[in-house]
């Protein structure tokens, strides 16, 4: 742990020291990005130019491979433009300070992981929320009658994926863990695979409960999801 440790600090994200306090309109200028261990060296995303205006719901959608969860890992600041730059109001990414962007931020990712700690500390994070908050954002996650419903409710320690917990409700944890710390802008990477009907329709809710107050950009596969967006982007080769 102590070795893993050491190896997350030295390589340390910069940090920009512009505070900000309210997310402005996300403008993406022709931003280029290479993987550093791509053997094709090709560019993952190419000249990419976008807006995003503060709270609307924007859904990225396009072919396996086409760049969709790497302009998000961009839009999120866990990666840096290999050319081009991305701003948020006037300010440049680079140039904000990363504690308030990680406040003002939340991500699903599409292979949610949970620790195996109880559901409350998942949602929790290591943030001290109180269990107000956590079983609030349990509710807006629409996960939170399915959590009471097991023995030991939020207590209840998240074992392999046979134990407790079905894919579905994994994910709405996970949204749940995201909500709880109140971000402006959420990304979320809709699951492809194993989403049963439920969960789809639990997904759609809460995109319909947060559409209008904060930023979304969804990855998405799914009819019912595109639906619950007021602007697509489609990528396609990284463009
Ligand atoms: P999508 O989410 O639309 O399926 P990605 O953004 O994951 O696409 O990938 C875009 C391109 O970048 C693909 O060609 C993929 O192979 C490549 N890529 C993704 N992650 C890495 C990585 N860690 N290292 C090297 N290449 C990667
Ligand atoms: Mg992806």
């Amino acid at each position: 742990l102590m070795a893993t440790i050491g190896e997350l600090e030295r390589h340390a994200q910069p940090t920009g020291h512009v505070p900000i306090e309210r997310l402005g309109t996300i403008r993406f200028h022709e931003v280029t990005y290479q993987y550093e261990y791509d053997p094709q060296r090709s560019d993952a995303l190419n000249g990419v130019s976008l807006v995003i205006e503060p709270n609307t719901t924007v859904g990225l959608v396009g072919p396996s491979g086409a760049g969709k969860s790497t302009l998000a890992e961009l839009l999120l600041s866990l990666r840096q433009p290999t050319s081009g730059r991305i701003t948020i109001g006037d300010i440049d990414l680079v140039d904000i300070q990363r504690s308030d962007w990680a406040r003002l931020t939340a991500l699903v990712p599409q292979d949610q992981q949970l620790t195996p700690t109880s559901i409350a500390d998942n949602i929790d994070f290591l943030r001290g929320l109180d269990r107000a908050d956590i079983v609030g954002a349990a509710h807006r996650a629409h996960v939170d009658r399915d959590i009471v419903a097991i023995a030991d409710g939020y207590d209840h320690i998240v074992g392999s994926r046979s134990q407790g917990l079905s894919g579905g409700q994994r994910q709405r944890v996970a949204i749940a863990r995201s909500l709880a710390g109140h971000p402006q802008l959420l990304g979320l990477d809709e699951p492809t695979s194993a989403l049963d009907a439920t969960t789809e329709r639990f997904f759609r809710r809460t995109l319909d409960d947060l559409r209008g107050k904060m930023t979304i950009v969804v990855i998405a596969h799914r009819p019912t999801t595109i639906e619950a967006c007021d602007r697509i982007i489609e990528i396609r080769d990284g463009t």
